[in-house]
């Protein structure tokens, strides 16, 4: 990877492990393992998020994997598709995703 995945600028590389585009903030990071998220809703429809403590994204949204507090996240909360924090997702993949999700 030489190049930002969002919008095509040289990125940043630090080998082996992530690349970044100060353009937009984008920041990618290489692993080998493959990563999977579920988008997980209750019976009214709404969406479980969980407020990041640690790592990048701290203090932003993200999707759990099992919506409970833990040491890196201090908040979970179930929220209505209208009232999804768009501008406070910790990463424009997690917006993809529900973006998605909800078409
Ligand atoms: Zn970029």
């Amino acid at each position: 990877m030489r190049f930002c995945l969002r919008c095509a600028a040289e990125a940043q590389v630090t080998f082996p492990r992530s690349a970044r585009c100060e353009r937009y903030g984008y920041r990618a990071i290489f692993s080998r393992e493959p990563v999977v998220a579920a988008i997980p809703r209750d019976e009214d429809g709404r969406i479980w998020l969980l407020r990041r403590t640690l790592h990048e994204g701290a203090g932003r949204w993200i999707v759990p994997d099992t919506p409970h507090e833990t040491a890196e996240a201090s908040e979970v909360r179930a929220f209505a598709p209208a009232d999804l924090p768009w501008d406070e997702m910790a990463f424009w993949s997690t917006k993809q995703a529900l973006r998605d999700a909800l078409a």
